[in-house]
C-alpha cells in the first residue's frame, strides 16, 4: 500500500523521496499549494516538482487549484487560526489527507517536515488532526536532518530553488523582494497574475 506524500516544491521533495525509496517504500507525490503567489511562480514550482518526480520515476498527482490569491487574502486573518501559517498548513494538509482517504492510500505525509524554517510542530499537530478527521494514517517523519543534502541534490540536477516561502506576505518580506519584483514586474502586475 502506498504513501501519499504532499510536496511543497521540488527541492524540498528531493531528500524525502530519496530516503523513502531507499527504504523500499511505494510513494506517490501530491501537489496542492494554492498559497503560492504569483501564479507563474506557482507554475514554476510545479514544473520543477515534475522534474523531481521524473528524476525518481514516481507518480505526481496534481491536487487542484492554482493560485487563489484573492481567497487567500480574504481568509488570512480568520479567527479559527493561530497564524497565517497555521491556515496555510491546514488548507494543504486537509487536501492531502482527504485525497489519501478517498483513494485508498495507507498513509500520508508532507515534505514540509524537511524544512528547518517551517513550524514543524504545528505542521505535525495539524496533520494529526486531519488524520483523525479523514480516518487515514499520518506517518510522522522528521526529514530535517536531510535538508541540506536535499538542497544539494536539487542543485545537482539543476532545480529552481526559490527565495521565499510562497505567499505574497513572504514575498513582501523577503530580502530578495526587490530583485524578485524586477524579475516578475511591479506589485501591480503581480496582482494581475493571480488567476482569481
Ligand atoms: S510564510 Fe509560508 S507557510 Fe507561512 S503562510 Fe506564507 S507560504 Fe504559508
Amino acid at each position: 500500500m502506498a504513501m501519499l506524500l504532499h510536496a511543497c516544491c521540488g527541492p524540498c521533495a528531493m531528500y524525502p523521496v530519496d530516503m523513502l525509496l531507499e527504504q523500499g517504500r511505494d510513494i506517490d507525490l501530491f501537489w496542492y499549494n494554492p498559497n503560492i503567489h504569483p501564479a507563474f511562480e506557482w507554475q514554476r514550482r510545479l514544473d520543477n516538482l515534475h522534474r523531481c518526480a521524473d528524476h525518481f520515476s514516481v507518480d505526481l498527482i496534481e491536487g487542484g487549484d492554482n493560485c487563489l490569491q484573492s481567497y487567500w487574502e480574504e481568509k488570512t486573518y480568520l479567527a479559527d487560526y493561530e497564524s497565517r501559517c497555521h491556515m496555510c498548513y491546514d488548507i494543504r494538509l486537509d487536501a492531502v489527507a482527504s485525497y489519501a482517504s478517498e483513494n485508498g492510500y495507507e498513509s500520508f505525509c508532507t515534505t514540509l517536515l524537511v524544512s528547518p524554517y517551517q513550524q514543524h510542530e504545528l505542521i505535525r499537530h495539524t496533520a494529526e488532526q486531519k488524520a483523525e478527521i479523514y480516518g487515514v494514517k499520518f506517518e510522522y517523519i522528521d526529514f530535517r536532518p536531510g535538508f541540506r543534502k536535499g538542497q544539494n541534490m536539487a542543485r545537482d540536477i539543476g532545480l529552481y530553488r526559490q527565495k521565499y516561502c510562497g505567499c505574497i506576505f513572504s514575498l513582501e518580506s523577503s530580502e530578495f523582494r526587490d530583485k524578485i519584483y524586477r524579475l516578475f514586474g511591479t506589485p501591480g502586475s503581480l496582482a494581475s497574475t493571480s488567476t482569481e
